[in-house]
């Protein structure tokens, strides 16, 4: 059908992809892809043939030069399908303009679902799921990190975050002095590969237990909501001497 299909594509596991993203990367007119080795290669895994179809590149880094040839592909009524590097397109990954763009032109926006570290790490951490809030990588820069900390400290909300190895030591030091220690929390480490592992505790016993060398391979850092602030037994006194002071004017 033609339209700009997005294909959730496997984050670890290679059988990982539904039946139905493979049918589309088999008969879409155009691909495009974040890293077309990588999709070659699934491909190949799964015994799907390119053929003579286009492949087009379509990462951060040559968007506004890429789009003008996806949109006329779907301007003269091709398939167009987009898988980014791993997982689900869009979710920390490009995807975001094209779609918008898209839209705007009138085109048919859908997608094949399927894996998203995001998701599988709420599923495994044992962390509420009424209510999650994905909010992405901090940003390297101090300010605008220490912002994004202020921001969704005190949302009421399961937090799922993404973060390098490199870095996940000082954001839970930071998350840690910001948000309390106490903070139930799950590091989910290598989803679905050979050395997945999920770490479930607060924020101060998964910051102790990773020490100073970096853990190695990919993380999701799902956090539980704020916890309820228990008044100090002082300030419970002084409400009821007030209120009863009140009573009996
Ligand atoms: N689009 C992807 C998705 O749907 O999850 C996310 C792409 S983003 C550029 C890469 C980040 O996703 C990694 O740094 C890590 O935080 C997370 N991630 C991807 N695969 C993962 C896995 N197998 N285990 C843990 N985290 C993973």
């Amino acid at each position: 059908t033609p339209g700009l299909w997005f294909v959730s594509t496997p984050i670890g596991a290679a059988r990982d992809i539904t039946l139905r993203a493979l049918d589309i990367l088999a008969s879409a007119e155009v691909l495009v892809a974040e890293d077309t080795r990588t999709l070659r290669h699934l491909m190949e895994i799964h015994g799907l043939r390119l053929g003579d179809r286009p492949m087009i590149a379509y990462h951060d880094h040559n968007g506004a030069e890429a789009r003008p040839r996806i949109l006329r592909a779907l301007a003269e009524g091709r398939s167009v399908a987009y898988a980014s590097e791993a997982g689900t397109p869009v979710v920390a990954d490009p995807g975001y303009q094209l779609a918008r763009a898209a839209i705007e032109a009138g085109h048919l926006v859908s997608a094949a679902p399927g894996p998203t570290a995001a998701i599988m790490a709420l599923s495994v951490s044992g962390l509420p799921s009424d209510r999650f809030l994905f909010a992405g990588f901090a940003s390297p820069q101090a300010g605008a990190r220490a912002r994004w900390i202020e921001e969704i400290g005190s949302i009421p909300a399961t937090l799922i975050l993404y973060e390098s190895p490199k870095r996940v030591h000082r954001l839970l030091g930071e998350l840690c002095d910001h948000w309390g220690e106490m903070r139930p929390a799950a590091l989910c480490r290598e989803l679905t590969k050979r050395f997945e592992e999920v770490r479930r505790g607060t924020l101060g016993s998964l910051r102790d237990g990773i020490g100073d060398v970096a853990p190695k391979g990919e993380i999701v850092l799902v956090v539980g909501r704020p916890l309820p602030v228990v008044p100090e037994a002082a300030d419970v006194d002084a409400a009821l001497v007030a209120a009863m002071a009140r009573l009996r004017v």
